[in-house]
């Protein structure tokens, strides 16, 4: 059963900046409950059962009022997510179109799980937003059950070939994360398999992350300096991103003039990345190579990456 419930306070959180997307203002599509067709290993809420539907559900029109209170043109982006999955939500077709008529210059944006791209209307709800982050922890069944920790009904090989289903039609822009967890699917097997399907999609950003907030079970994350290990290991055609972490543990590294240039070339750094890498001095050796316009600056989505000069206009192989 469907029952209809009343979270005015909580719908609407935010704005908030972030350095992904924007000023972003966040829409919880289930402020009052987790409601989640995953249990994720990593999850910053508490473990619950999975669901395969929303049992309790906010109107369109009570979300579509809140927002109308707190959107403002300063806002980049208009988040669709939820204490759990937020594409669980009934209304979601409805909800969109809805937000269309009201957001004027403001982009839209939802953080899925992807689970729900089987899903006909779904896909072709998501197809309507402006940006939409895909997250995919995992390719083999094993670990991703392990990991994600899925409603029984969903299987990954499904969800996979859906992604680069919707990745070859979707017009917007396109993210996908990865969260690696320690000793999980952070294996050269694994990360390999993950780098076979990324090279399928026409994404935006690829962004690789870890845990970063106290999580659901006692699981770990890697570090920094294992983040961007596994980052080598993905193609350099692809448009990676190690999403840098608040808690980041600094690495200090030296580095010379070739091997700087031989790292971004590998794979661009923002400088929040650079700022965890290297040490001073080769934080100095960078900005000389900038000066000398050696070293360049290139922006994707939001962030601004160091890179080659001699890589700016090299174009993807596959
Ligand atoms: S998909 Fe998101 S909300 Fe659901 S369990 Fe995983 S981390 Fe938590």
């Amino acid at each position: 059963m469907n029952a209809t419930v009343s979270a005015e306070n909580n719908i609407i959180f935010g704005p908030i900046n972030s350095r992904r997307f924007g000023l972003s203002l966040g829409v919880d599509l289930s402020s009052f409950a987790k409601q989640c067709n995953f249990d994720c290993l990593y999850c910053e809420l508490a473990p619950a059962a999975t669901v395969s539907a929303q049992t309790q559900t906010i109107p369109v029109f009570t979300i579509i009022e809140e927002l109308k209170k707190h959107l403002h043109e300063k806002v980049d982006v208009i988040t669709l997510t939820a204490n759990g999955e937020p594409t669980l939500y009934p209304y979601l077709d409805e909800l969109i179109d809805e937000i269309d008529k009201i957001k004027g210059n403001t982009q839209t944006l939802i953080l899925t799980n992807s689970a729900t791209l089987v899903d006909e209307k779904v896909f072709t709800s998501l197809l309507k937003l402006d940006q939409v982050k895909l997250s995919l922890d995992a390719v083999s069944p094993d670990i991703f059950k392990k990991i994600d920790r899925p409603h029984s009904t969903i299987k990954i090989d499904e969800v996979v070939s859906k992604v680069i289903e919707f990745s070859k039609v979707y017009k917007g822009k396109l993210f996908i994360e990865i969260l690696f967890v320690y000793e999980l699917n952070d294996t050269k097997e694994e990360v390999q398999k993950l780098n076979d399907v990324m090279l399928q999609l026409n994404a935006s950003r690829i962004d690789l992350g870890t845990i970063d907030r106290p999580p659901a079970y006692p699981v770990m994350g890697i570090s920094y300096k294992e983040l961007h290990e596994i980052a080598l290991q993905f193609d350099n055609s692809l448009p990676i991103h190690i999403a840098s972490r608040v808690h980041a543990e600094p690495n200090n590294g030296s580095y010379s003039n070739e091997e700087i240039i031989n790292t971004l070339d590998k794979r661009p750094l923002t400088k929040e990345d650079i700022d965890l890498l290297f040490d001073d001095a080769s934080k100095h050796r960078l900005q000389t190579l900038v000066n000398s316009h050696e070293i360049v600056k290139k922006t994707v989505g939001n962030l601004e990456f160091f890179l080659p000069a001699q890589n700016i206009t090299r174009k993807r192989k596959k």
